[in-house]
């Protein structure tokens, strides 16, 4: 019997960052993970590898486009190369928990954890039972497969599966326009794949038999799932709701006190980085009784070219809300850097307070856009007004110009248009 101040199950950006964090505070931390790497989706299968196949397949279309001034010729698409960085960088980055978990002293434990009680959890596959003060569930979620879809692994298969396809699939339908979806199918076009994609299901679906005959591969990405299975909820006393989520009130705590749970598995949008913030507001409040994280901060990005990024409330939700609202709008075009980088194409668009001047929500589109909206990020989470982000220097020429312009541009007037 192992005894921890406290016990995570799942070790994705939420469980091994709640751990790290954890540890610092001076806790005794084990960590069940069933996978033998650590990183969980979004290092192994998500995140990670996904952005290691955008960021060199948008290169390669880069130079199929043309470059400007530069001939290419005889470009060749090297699949086994290009897969064979993405197995590094996500190797380098799961063995990098490893290492983070030896610094700080964490227990892992590598199994599939099953609640006994409510204070027992036990690793199925090495029979070890083991007890904490503290208990967090970070155990993420899964590819959500509608029962139409005869995933086989092969010829139609999940986000997972198509991170390694072998070959470029002449032609690949993707069922499901949200952000993975669309960045999958924009790195298999990039390599020279026909990709249709496929939104409004109920629309489609009737079509949907004759449609998979024509295509090498179908990538389902309609959504995920929050995943609890084997996870013997029951034993502990937790219902998940309607969606399979485990409830949680405002501090991450279950309906029993000593159990949290964090992350994709819990409310709210299925990003690492949310995962991130609310494993360390978990064990914060653990550890002090306090904590806050400001989900209005929280940013979320397309990796698509050109990106699609947000942060904060959006136009229809302020709309909806009754909230007064001024809009100020930059496009990428009037920005000297974008125009010497080629990149012309979008806008940013600032949402703020009618009467405070407060920065609501920024969006949007165009090349780096979601590098750009860290500073935007940082304004809200700091309760900016427009006038302070357009009033703070920014170094020229760059991209983020495009932000300062569109503050201005909500609070007075921008210079540059
Ligand atoms: P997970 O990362 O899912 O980790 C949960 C872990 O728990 C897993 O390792 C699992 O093996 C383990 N586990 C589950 N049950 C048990 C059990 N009973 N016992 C032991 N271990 C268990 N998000 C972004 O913010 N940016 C992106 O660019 C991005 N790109 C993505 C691309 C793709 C293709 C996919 C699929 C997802 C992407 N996401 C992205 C989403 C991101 O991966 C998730 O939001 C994030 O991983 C959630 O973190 P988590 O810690 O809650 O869960």
């Amino acid at each position: 019997m192992y005894s921890y101040d406290l016990l995570v199950i799942g070790a994705g950006p939420g469980g091994y960052v709640a751990a790290i964090r954890a540890a610092q505070l001076g806790m005794k931390v084990g960590v069940v993970e069933k996978e033998k790497a650590l990183g969980g989706t979004c290092l192994r299968v998500g995140c990670i590898p996904s952005k290691a196949l955008l960021e060199t397949t948008e290169r390669i279309y880069e130079v199929k486009k043309g470059l400007i001034g530069a001939r290419v010729q005889g470009l060749e698409v090297d699949l086994p190369a290009l897969l064979a960085h993405k197995d590094k960088v996500v190797q380098a980055n799961t063995q990098g928990i490893e290492f983070l978990f030896k610094k700080n002293g964490i227990a892992r434990h590598q199994g599939t954890a099953r609640f006994l009680s409510e204070r027992k959890v036990l690793v199925e596959e090495t029979g070890e039972e083991l007890e904490a003060r503290f208990i967090l569930i970070a155990t993420g979620s899964a590819p959500l497969i509608p029962p139409w879809a005869e995933v086989d692994g092969e010829r139609v298969v999940t986000s997972t599966e198509a991170l390694s396809f072998p070959e470029v699939p002449g032609r690949l339908i993707v069922v499901g326009g949200g952000v993975i979806g669309l960045e999958l199918g924009v790195v298999w076009h990039r390599l020279g794949a026909e990709v249709t994609i496929l939104e409004y299901l109920d629309r489609i679906l009737p079509t949907m038999d004759g449609e998979v005959l024509e295509a090498d591969r179908v990538l389902v990405a309609v959504g995920r799932r929050p995943y609890t299975e084997g996870l013997g909820l029951e034993n502990a006393g937790i219902a998940p709701d309607e969606r399979g989520r485990i409830p949680v009130d405002e501090h991450l705590r279950t309906r029993v006190p000593h159990i949290y749970a964090i992350g994709d598995v819990v409310r709210g949008p299925m990003l690492a980085h949310k995962a991130s913030e609310e494993g360390i507001a978990a064990v914060e409040h653990m550890a002090k009784g306090f904590a806050h994280l400001d989900y209005q901060a929280i940013p979320s990005v397309v990796y698509t070219h050109p990106e699609v990024a947000g942060v904060g409330h959006t136009e229809e939700e302020l709309k909806a809300q009754g909230i007064p609202y001024k809009v100020g709008k930059f496009p990428y075009s009037a920005s000297g850097r974008a125009r010497a980088m080629g990149e012309t194409e979008g806008f940013i668009k600032v949402l703020a307070h009618a009467k405070t001047d407060r920065i609501l929500g920024v969006h949007g589109i165009g090349a780096r856009v979601g590098d750009i909206l860290t500073e935007a990020a940082l304004a809200i989470f700091f309760k900016a007004s427009a006038e302070d982000l357009g009033r703070a220097p920014h170094h020229h020429p760059s991209l983020p110009e495009i932000l300062k312009e569109a503050a201005l541009a909500a609070w007075d007037r921008p210079i540059h248009l």
